[in-house]
């Protein structure tokens, strides 16, 4: 590097390799080189007889660009001051993320807690139905259903084909039959309330009272249902 540069022109130059040399009448230059013939304004290039050259046809065969150091080396720290701003705007915004993960964290662990409360409370709430396995029992169930269906599974068993129905009682616990009878469904459509007509007799949400058999009382990782058979329906309810 050249004795003569300003320490800030030595430090902004030195970092990226440049050539600088005097020159009359011009003072301290960086020599910028062509970067097809490499400052030799010749250009090489193979034939099947060997290396044939001739005149660079980028520079025109002056492959030198000069400019006054103290321009280059303010352009120079232009750009690493663009460098360092889009660098640091870069750290603001992570930083930004990070802290506003970090103060939404407790929010989202709260709400995880609430969640896990209420779940659990759901599951406290639960209860099995009065009465005993074999008992014959007349109640009003809301039948829970998927999307249009009545069943929320159905699949193919020994009997046929087979549903799972699920429903809650006005006290809001869980009842469940699992069968190949069609306890819901009428040979002649029925109109519902929304103005459709299918062969079930209502839709999901709906409630009917029924006659059934208790079967069971299970307990599904915390969540006591009673299951039911031989379903009987008796009207639609209210
Ligand atoms: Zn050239």
């Amino acid at each position: 590097m050249c004795e003569k540069l300003t320490k800030g022109q030595r430090e902004a130059l030195g970092r990226h390799d440049v050539e600088v040399i005097e020159r009359a009448g011009r003072g301290l230059v960086v020599r910028e080189s062509c970067g097809r013939c490499g400052g030799t304004g010749i250009y090489t290039w193979p034939t099947r007889r060997g290396p044939a050259s001739g005149r660079c046809f980028k520079c025109g065969g002056n492959p030198h660009t000069y400019i006054d150091a103290d321009t280059y080396a303010r352009r120079l720290r232009a750009g690493e001051l663009r460098e360092e701003k889009r660098r640091r705007a870069a750290e603001t915004r992570r930083a930004e993320i990070a802290r506003r993960e970090a103060e939404e964290a407790p929010a989202k662990a709260e709400a995880a807690r609430v969640a896990a409360e209420k779940e659990a409370a759901r599951l406290a709430s639960l209860n099995w139905i009065d009465g005993d396995e074999g008992d014959r029992v007349e109640m009003d169930l809301q039948i829970i259903g998927r999307g249009d269906d009545l069943f929320i599974w159905s699949g193919e068993t020994d009997y046929g084909t087979s549903c799972l129905y699920k429903f809650k009682t006005r006290q809001g616990d869980l009842v469940v039959l699992f069968t190949s009878a069609s306890p819901f469904y009428s040979a002649d459509p029925v109109e519902h309330s929304s103005g459709d007509y299918s062969h079930e007799v209502t839709q999901p949400g709906g409630w009917v009272r029924c006659k059934f058999t208790i079967k069971a009382f299970e307990d599904r990782e915390g969540e006591k249902q009673t299951k039911i058979q031989r379903v009987k329906f008796i009207a639609l309810a209210e």
